[in-house]
């Protein structure tokens, strides 16, 4: 889960690290309301779970009330490479005399943690690394190993920063660190970490977390319940909290096929064989949802899941796609049975099962006699069945 700057400020707040005065808005009025609090000048900054924004024009420094009303009319309903403007952050507007970057992160790829640093901070953090790869330090930390007070302060002395800030940098990293782990963060980035103050008094100089991007580990919600301070209310959709409160793993998307399987990666090959069909067949249709009804399922997960699809207005067909490991597919046909009675639905449904108990199950589907239920042997067939009978409501022509 990726958090807004607003609320990745708070964890660090929690931590200690210096942040500017803010307070996050929803509308010009609130803006406008927090801006007199804090004083001028101060930044208008559009919250998206993106970097980027600066660059976008997304955060921008306001001098006056009128200044803050117009930012605000103009950030608020921005779109940042897809992602959705929800509020803007109103913060104290810092004299910035150096940008450094700092980040914590998963490495995925030699399983443990990286701490990565740079004195050339900013937002063209990337292409500087990519023209300067010397000058992004790097650290691994081993999975089970901790990140103690001396590798900070080497870190702290590798990247640069100058004389003076060592001991606040490591400070900082090992606060960085702290954060991580007690968030079960994937990611904890500060860019920039600026060094701000008056350049002529050198009492006044310090550095101070201007941005925060944190990716909480998803998989490590229930250890913080659920994490439903971060709960994005502007975001909701009604049928992915219908499926959360089932315990269901459900996305909803754009399309017209509602989609179930067992097991992400089947499921994902499920949407891309909808997608291809779509677009072989010129009719763009495109798969509903993401829904995954893991190893095991039941009966009643089946039901549930058809529940939440078959409510969805968009949906005009359903791809069931079945490989039965520990899954049997008897238990989903069912399921599937049981649904449709339940629910009186007669949307096409186009079965696809593999794999243990396959051909009970599809014995059952068979001889329940629904016109409804459509069976085929292979998942591009069905997906292409799918994809036509989102378009003719069922014909198969
Ligand atoms: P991002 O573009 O999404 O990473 O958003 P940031 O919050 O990092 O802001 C982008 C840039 O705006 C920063 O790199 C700074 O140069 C500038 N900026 C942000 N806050 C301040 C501030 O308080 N004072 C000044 N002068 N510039 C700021
Ligand atoms: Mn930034």
């Amino acid at each position: 889960m990726d958090l807004y700057e607003y609320q990745a400020r708070e964890l660090l707040a929690e931590q200690g690290i210096a942040i500017p005065r803010g307070f996050y808005a929803t509308t010009p009025e609130e803006a406008v309301a927090a801006a007199v609090r804090i004083g001028f000048p101060c930044v208008v900054k559009g919250q998206a779970t993106i970097g980027h924004r600066g660059q976008a024009g997304a955060v921008v420094v306001a001098h006056d009330a009128d200044e803050v009303r117009e930012l605000s009319r103009r950030i608020l309903p921005m779109t940042i490479h897809g992602h959705h403007v929800n509020g803007v952050l109103i913060a104290e507007a810092k004299n910035i005399i150096h940008e450094y970057y700092v980040s914590i992160s998963v490495d995925r790829s030699s399983r443990d943690f990286d701490v990565l640093a740079t004195a050339n901070g900013g937002t063209e953090v990337e292409e500087v690394a990519r023209q300067h790869p010397e000058s992004v330090k790097r650290l691994h930390i081993e999975a089970l190993d901790d990140f103690d007070e001396s590798a900070a302060r080497d870190m702290a002395r590798s990247i640069g920063f100058y004389h003076a800030d060592v001991d606040q940098a490591a400070d900082i990293l090992l606060r960085m660190w702290r954060c991580f782990i007690e968030n079960d963060a994937t990611l904890v980035e500060i860019n920039p970490l600026a060094k701000i103050g008056d350049p002529d008094d050198e009492s006044s100089k310090m550095l101070c977390a201007l941005d925060a991007k944190i990716s909480l580990d998803g998989n490590a919600a229930f250890r913080h319940d659920g994490w439903s301070r971060f709960e994005d209310t502007s975001r909701h959709d009604p049928f992915e909290e219908r499926a959360k409160k089932l315990g269901l793993h459900y996305v909803r998307l754009r399309g017209q096929v509602g989609v179930i399987g067992n097991g992400a990666g089947l499921v994902m090959s499920s949407l891309d064989a909808v997608s291809g069909a779509g677009d072989a067949q010129g009719s763009g249709v495109a798969p509903a949802n993401f829904l995954d009804i893991g190893g095991g399922a039941s009966a009643k997960v089946m039901q549930d899941s058809l529940s939440i699809i078959l409510s969805d207005p968009q949906v005009a067909s359903v791809f069931i796609n079945i490989y039965g490991g520990i899954t049997s597919c008897r238990l989903v046909a069912e399921g599937i049975l049981s649904a449709i009675d339940a629910l009186g639905s007669h949307l096409p449904i186009i079965v696809r099962f593999d794999g243990n108990e396959a051909a009970e199950g599809l014995d059952i589907l068979g001889s329940a006699g629904r016109p409804s239920i459509h069976v085929c042997p292979t998942m591009e067939e069905a997906a292409a069945l799918a994809a036509r009978m989102a378009v003719s409501g069922g014909d198969n022509k």
